[in-house]
């Protein structure tokens, strides 16, 4: 029988844009294409938490969609700061990427506080920085997404940035060239696009952790028809990739 992977897809309803949804069907496919058997558990306010889980998967959303979930947040933030510090691999996507901050000031002034995984705030400003991005990243080489944010998000010293943009005034904020947070093995980044599809290494970082954690182990053994499905997924990938680098929206 296959190994069991239990996945959150947090605030499914409110967080979910520019087909970040697409993140989710993309770690459920490759865990089954590596022989696991995912389980996705859509999590909305007021749902139940589910028994296990190994992996959380969080979109972005308008300022609204923020305001909305706010409250359940809130009321989960010790157990989603709980999971980060023992090792849950997390993908966090702009507006719950600003909110796995310190604070997040819209451009209304409402302060929203974050449950501060991540060393960073943000402050709402009237210029979104939207369009493809290209980013280096030490730990997943070239990263290719979208963004599309009018939050800016400042590190704090010594918060590790996901990766670096050469282009001006795009990334966290326009000016000091990071993108995105890591911490441990949570990911938080600006990128839609949807990220995950495009970026195999980061799919393949999130499944190792996930299975190490609960099997002790990766080593997956796909069938040849597994395996051919792979690379012709990765070669999709390039694809995508090769397209977006070359168009600025
Ligand atoms: N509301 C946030 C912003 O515009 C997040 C947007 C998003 O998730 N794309 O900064």
């Amino acid at each position: 029988m296959a190994s069991v992977i239990d996945i959150v897809s947090l605030y499914p309803k409110d967080m979910n844009i520019y087909g970040d949804s697409g993140n989710v069907l993309t770690i459920k496919r490759r865990l089954e294409l590596y022989g696991y058997e995912p389980r996705v558990h859509a999590y909305n306010q007021g749902d139940d938490w589910p028994e296990r889980v190994d992996m959380i998967l969080g979109g972005g959303g308008q300022d609204t969609g923020q305001k909305k979930i706010i409250d359940d947040f809130y009321a989960r933030a010790d157990l989603l700061r709980g999971s980060a510090a023992d090792g849950v691999p997390m993908l966090m996507i702009c507006g719950l990427y600003q909110l796995f901050g310190e604070y997040f000031e819209t451009i209304d002034g409402t302060r929203l506080d974050g449950i501060g995984v991540f060393g960073a705030y943000t402050i709402g400003r009237d210029v979104r920085m939207i369009g493809n991005l290209v980013e280096r990243s030490d730990d997943f080489g070239q990263i290719v997404g979208y963004e599309n944010h009018s939050g800016q998000t400042f590190l704090r010293e010594g918060t590790r940035p996901l990766g670096r943009v050469e282009q001006e005034g795009r990334g966290n904020n326009g000016e000091d060239h990071t993108e995105g947070a890591r911490v441990g093995n949570v990911i938080g980044t600006y990128m839609h696009g949807s990220l995950l599809p495009k970026n195999p290494a980061i799919s393949d970082f999130l499944i190792r952790a996930a299975a190490e954690r609960r099997y002790g182990g990766f080593a997956p053994q796909p069938t040849a028809e597994q395996q051919a499905e792979l690379t012709r997924l990765d070669r999709f990938a390039q694809e995508a990739r090769r397209v977006a680098i070359t168009r600025p929206r």
